[in-house]
């Protein structure tokens, strides 16, 4: 915990030490911060994420399964592929599909979810699941789906940092998520200030510690190209990229917290 909360105070403070330390807002799933909202009625609160990530952010709760109408309690639901097309279907009434109307609710929550920073999302769930959901194949489950919801909200706002709850019992993944999430903050940050060519190399080299050589000079090539003409564009291209090289990294470079970082 004093780990974290070092890095935390490098995180936030760092700019201007006046500032007072202020939580950052990330989505989660309900039941993972104790909300009853799953199908027998129960929660699944996870004290790692709220005794120690609570610290530093600010959660705000989803439920898509409640958001599209679903009671509590209510009849358990699953992947199956049909045909190579993942539904997602009521266990008791095959008939019922679900899909649409959870994919039409990640869509209708598209504005909340581009003010986050980040978002955890609870394991195996057919709703929220990140990875290794099952999918029902003529009975057979296989662990290879990705919750509706959730693969429709990764989609929509791509460079959102996501996490399972199960990996960020892993304090390097942890870190991972923390310094993605730190990095988006930064970012939009930045956006909301002044968009400008020197911001722009300013905070590529404040993380160019926390990416490789090759990584770094990749990107510091795109912004080689830059003009005011297609700045957007090439901001838009560059953050991207760059939120992609450290989702894949899956641990953080924590020397990169503790350095002096020029501005
Ligand atoms: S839909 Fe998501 S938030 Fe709701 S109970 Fe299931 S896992 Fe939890």
């Amino acid at each position: 915990m004093r780990l974290l909360h070092k890095i935390y105070n490098e995180l936030l403070f760092n700019e201007d030490k006046a500032l007072p330390m202020r939580k950052i807002p990330i989505g989660i799933s309900s039941c993972l911060i104790g909300h009853p909202v799953r199908y027998d009625g129960s929660h699944k609160s996870n004290t790692t994420i709220i005794g120690t990530l609570g610290h530093y952010f600010e959660f705000h709760p989803f439920c898509p399964e409640v958001g599209i109408g679903l009671g509590i309690p209510r009849t358990p639901i699953h992947l199956v592929n049909k045909n190579n097309d993942i539904r997602c279907i009521d266990t008791e009434n095959p008939e019922k599909d679900l899909t649409d109307s959870l994919r039409n609710y990640a869509f209708q929550q598209k504005q909340l979810h581009q003010n986050l920073f980040g978002y955890i999302l609870k394991n195996d769930s057919p709703s929220c699941g990140m990875e290794k959901v099952k999918v029902y194949e003529n009975s057979t489950p296989h662990r290879k789906g990705t919750g509706i919801y959730a693969k429709e909200m990764m989609r929509i706002t791509p460079l959102l940092p996501v996490e399972n709850e199960g990996r960020l019992d892993d304090p390097l993944l942890r870190g991972n998520f923390i310094q993605r999430v730190h990095v988006l903050y930064r970012w939009k940050k930045m956006l909301l200030e002044e968009l400008s060519i020197n911001c722009l190399i300013q905070f590529h080299n404040r993380y160019k510690h926390i990416i490789s050589h090759g990584d770094y000079r990749e990107l510091r090539q795109m912004l080689t190209t830059i003009d005011q003409k297609n700045i957007e564009q090439t901001a838009a291209q560059y953050i991207l990229q760059l939120m992609m090289i450290l989702k894949n990294a899956n641990q953080p470079n924590t020397s990169a917290f503790f350095k002096e970082i020029p501005c």
